[in-house]
């Protein structure tokens, strides 16, 4: 290896492990994890975040919100999933875990809705109350050994 390769090679490696203060207060990791209904082949995809953008309703708190952030959803319809295993699009449940929480959340309130009718965005002025210490179940952490388990069984 020449000297420049490995200089190159040296500040690849840096900069990738480099992080902005942004990134080390704010960046968290999510995984979003897909189940086929038919094989049950799951398959997990991770990224980053630096902000949770979650759903709105009337008449809920923002605990509700962030519960719902990581219920199961129904990839169904025209909505379905291509399953490597069964190598078809096929009906699947897809749920978002956090995987690594960030030093600070930042919670983003998608206030604003399309409006098909109109064609025009509409805004949620919804009051979302929030306690003053925010619980993230359990459940909502991703743990790679409680999916290995559930797979196993
Ligand atoms: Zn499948």
């Amino acid at each position: 290896m020449s000297k420049d390769e490995l200089d190159k090679l040296i500040q690849t490696k840096i900069l990738s492990n480099f992080k902005t203060w942004v990134q080390q207060f704010f960046e968290g990791q999510l995984v979003s994890i897909t189940k086929c209904q038919r094989c049950e082949r799951r398959s997990t995809r991770e990224e980053t975040f630096m902000n949770l953008s979650v759903d709105i309703e009337k008449n809920t708190s923002l605990s509700h919100c962030l519960k719902k952030f990581s219920t199961k959803e129904l990839l169904n319809l025209g909505d379905k999933f291509f399953c490597e295993s069964c190598n078809t699009k096929q009906v699947a449940t897809r749920q978002m875990m956090i995987k690594m929480r960030p030093k600070l959340l930042l919670i983003h309130l998608k206030r604003f809705k399309m409006n098909f009718q109109t064609m025009q965005h509409q805004k949620l002025s919804y009051r979302i109350p929030y306690p003053t210490i925010l619980h993230i179940e359990d459940n909502q952490i991703y743990k790679e050994d409680i999916v290995e388990e559930e797979t196993k069984s």
